[in-house]
């Protein structure tokens, strides 16, 4: 079977444990593949390359650094189609969805952030007849990644790259549920010439390898994307070493849909919005406003688009919506679609575990749900599913949804779906949320500032919000003598 290795200093290397945990495929339900059960002793080693490696690495030219990144861009993209497979086999979402999104934008990550580092500028602050200020930012030294399962290589990728370009060197940790596609661009780094020690892959538990990686003295800041709860205990743990921290963390995003929006593209963006990568976008829009006047045409054309999206193998260029992630997380699902029945909620369409048939019949599939007649404020709605499961409520005025949005622990995205401007101007000011779209869902721009409010996370990615992250920033003042 398949074993996944550590990257080190430059090497493929197993876990000084020797220990292994399964990797399953979520679409057949077998393990396929083994993962280094990593622990401090693997992060100590991986610490240390990177300590060795920083002197070097940061004080390459831009350009040099640029170069490298830009042959893994490269290199990544050439294996479009391998990656996109692996992608799909690890983590159950289509092939499909996997070629079209996740492993072109780790291509454009590393592009992105190999060019903007040639673009970096600074600031200077005249002080009138005394001094001259400048800003000079320094990159921080070994910085720790931590990423989710739910987007693997690109939310791995779009840590890692700004991190390598601001001149860091990296320690990294890709989930334990979807490390493949980590692995395998672990090969590319050797493959493109990354020198050794920048960017060290360590796999394994969160708990151990991921705690190790945020506790090591060494580790100036940690980067992390997952959940809130994990985050909590990232910042009690990182605040009293004071360590930067940027952490991207869960969602509950509102999808608010007036009676005068452009129908055809609010229905069609919206079955996405939900759907998409089984519902395990941290930007989904699970809860489902509708204006009252709407509301009963808009529920009945969605439900009948949902019941129309094929369910089954993530191989298959026809389906639409994979497995999901793992079994505790399809159990974690349908106990919410138990919930929501409790609560009093009816269920219009899905609801159940699929059993799809032959290669797949070991797999963890779940039906598109959707659900309607539960209050804003029940726990179906308040609490983050992060899968196929979507609740749609109507509304009458602007101030009674907004209340409806904001009434949640997260802020992490929103869409409003109107042709009335400056009532969509009014609701993104309201929304509490670090993302609102505008008659549009998941339009990317990699400039602008990403992060949630609230809950759902403190700092910024993207833009130059992360390579200025990636640095300290010290203030020279020179006296001058006129
Ligand atoms: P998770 O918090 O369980 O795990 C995320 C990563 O942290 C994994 O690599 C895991 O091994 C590691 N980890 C777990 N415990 C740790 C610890 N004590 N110390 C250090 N590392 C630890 O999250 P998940 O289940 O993998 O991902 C789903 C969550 O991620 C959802 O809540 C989703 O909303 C969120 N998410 C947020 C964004 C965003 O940009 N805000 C993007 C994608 C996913």
């Amino acid at each position: 079977m398949l074993k996944i290795e550590n990257y080190i200093g430059g090497k493929l290397l197993e876990p000084v444990s020797g220990k292994y945990i399964d990797n399953y495929n979520p679409a057949t339900g077998e393990v396929y593949s083994l993962i280094p059960d990593s622990d401090e002793t693997d992060v100590e080693a991986a610490a240390r390359s990177a300590k060795a490696a920083f002197p070097v690495w940061s004080k390459m030219s831009a350009e040099a650094r640029h170069d490298v990144l830009m042959r893994v861009s490269a290199l990544i993209e050439r294996d479009l189609d391998l990656l996109a497979e692996a992608e799909s086999v690890d983590n159950g979402k289509p092939k499909t969805l996997a070629k079209k999104v996740d492993i072109p934008r780790a291509v454009s990550n590393f592009k992105f952030y190999a060019t903007a580092a040639m673009h970096t500028a600074t600031e200077a602050h005249e002080t009138v007849g005394q001094a001259i200020n400048y800003t000079l930012r320094q990159p921080l030294g070994v910085v720790g990644c931590i990423s989710p399962w739910n987007l693997p290589l690109y939310l791995f990728s779009w840590k890692i790259a700004p991190a390598l370009a601001a001149g860091c060197c990296v320690v990294a940790k890709p989930s334990e549920i979807t490390p493949m596609t980590a692995f395998l661009l672990s090969k590319i780094c050797i493959e493109a010439g990354m020198p050794e020690g920048v960017l060290n892959i360590v796999h394994g538990l969160g708990a151990k390898a991921g705690a190790a990686i945020v506790q090591n003295k060494d580790v100036k800041a940690i980067s992390f994307t997952g959940g809130t709860r994990t985050g909590e205990w990232i910042a009690r743990e990182a605040a009293p070493k004071f360590k930067k921290l940027s952490l991207e963390l869960g969602g509950k995003n509102p999808n608010i849909i007036f009676a005068d929006c452009d129908y055809e593209e609010t229905l069609a963006t919206t079955v996405l919005s939900s759907f998409s990568n089984q519902g395990q976008i941290c930007l989904c829009g699970s809860r489902i406003f509708v204006e009252r006047p709407l509301y009963e045409k808009f529920k009945n054309d969605f439900v009948e688009r949902v019941k129309k999206l094929k369910v089954g193998d993530p191989l298959d260029e026809t389906t639409n919506i994979g497995a999901v992630v793992s079994k505790p997380h399809m159990e974690k699902i349908l106990s919410y679609i138990d919930l929501a029945q409790k609560e009093g909620g009816t269920i219009l369409t899905g609801g159940k575990q699929i059993q799809v048939e032959g290669r797949c019949a070991g797999g963890y599939f779940v039906e598109p749900t959707v659900i309607e007649n539960l209050a804003h404020d029940c726990r179906t709605n308040q609490e983050e599913i992060f899968g196929p499961v979507v609740t749609i409520t109507p509304f009458d005025a602007e101030d009674e949804v907004l209340s409806y949005a904001n009434s949640v622990e997260y802020g992490l995205s929103a869409t409003v779906w109107t042709e009335n401007l400056s009532r969509a101007h009014r609701m993104a000011e309201k929304i509490e949320s670090g993302i609102v779209w505008v008659n549009t869902w998941l339009l990317r721009d990699l400039r602008t500032p990403f992060g949630g409010m609230k809950n759902s996370g403190v700092g910024r990615e993207g833009g130059f919000e992360a390579l200025k992250f990636f640095t300290e920033e010290k203030n020279v003042c020179i006296k001058i003598d006129y």
